[in-house]
């Protein structure tokens, strides 16, 4: 179904149910297939564009984390959940953000995968301090290797993260935690996490600790697996397909 169809609560409950149930084992076998353990990957189910209402019926499914990317439709799905009583998932922030949304985003996130340069390092440990929270942060990795030919991509060179994961390490109100990427549109999403893969490595060796690998969707999760990711950020597989986003 799409996100424009509404569908009864208990039909749309078993329609989530079954399309988690055949994501989680995708992930049980892309595991196995990688020799790892199910437990060395967490599922963020990212839910924009779908209402409050379908992240509470997760949460009541077991998922315990979930991803937004744009607001303020975060903040606001957030608090809708508050006041329903699902409170007790991580939320988990996965879209560009700008400097003046950055301090809405630091009440809610548990994570925030997408710091990509030292003005935005700088924008959210303010906002952090403000609600006196620790926000934690992965470095977003841009592995198009044409650059930026795409206005709308972000992440950080592959030059550039180590700078901002300097930042990000030594602000007061912010804990580095990794790296994340989306691979390239077009290009092989193996070959794009091997080298996401290397520059987790990097970054762990400077920030010991700093091992999250926040790599593959719905379409990729297994190359993701594959590579050592530890966190997928799956949308459509679980929700539905979702209208243009602009
Ligand atoms: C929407 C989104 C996802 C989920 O993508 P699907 O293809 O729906 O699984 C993952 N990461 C980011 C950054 C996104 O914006």
């Amino acid at each position: 179904m799409s996100a424009g169809e509404a569908s009864p609560p208990d039909a749309r409950r078993a329609e989530l149910a079954a399309a988690l149930s055949a994501v989680e084992d995708r992930i049980a076998a892309a595991c196995a297939a990688a020799g790892r353990d199910r437990s060395q990957v967490r599922l963020v189910v990212v839910t924009k564009t779908y209402p409050a209402a379908d992240v509470c019926t997760l949460a009541d499914l077991g998922v315990g984390d979930v991803g937004e990317s744009r607001q303020p439709e975060a903040g606001r799905k957030h608090e809708e959940c508050q006041q329903a009583g699902c409170n007790a998932l991580r939320w988990h922030f996965v879209g560009a953000l700008q400097t003046n949304k950055v301090a809405s985003v630091a009440r809610f996130a548990s994570l925030v995968h997408s710091v990509d340069r030292q003005r935005l390092v700088t924008a959210l440990d303010r906002g952090a301090a403000r609600v006196e929270r620790t926000v934690d942060c992965l470095v977003q990795v841009d592995l198009d290797p044409s650059g930026a030919a795409d206005d709308q991509r972000s992440g950080a060179a592959s030059g550039d993260v180590a700078a901002v994961a300097d930042a990000i390490a030594a602000a007061e109100h912010l804990h580095l935690r990794g790296v994340m990427a989306v691979a390239p549109l077009d290009g092989d999403p193996a070959e794009a996490f091997a080298r996401l893969a290397a520059i987790s490595a990097a970054v762990a060796a400077d920030h010991p600790g700093a091992d999250v690998v926040s790599a593959g969707m719905s379409g990729d999760l297994e190359q993701a697996i594959a590579a050592g990711a530890t966190l997928l950020r799956v949308g459509r597989s679980i929700l539905g397909e979702r209208p243009p986003l602009r």
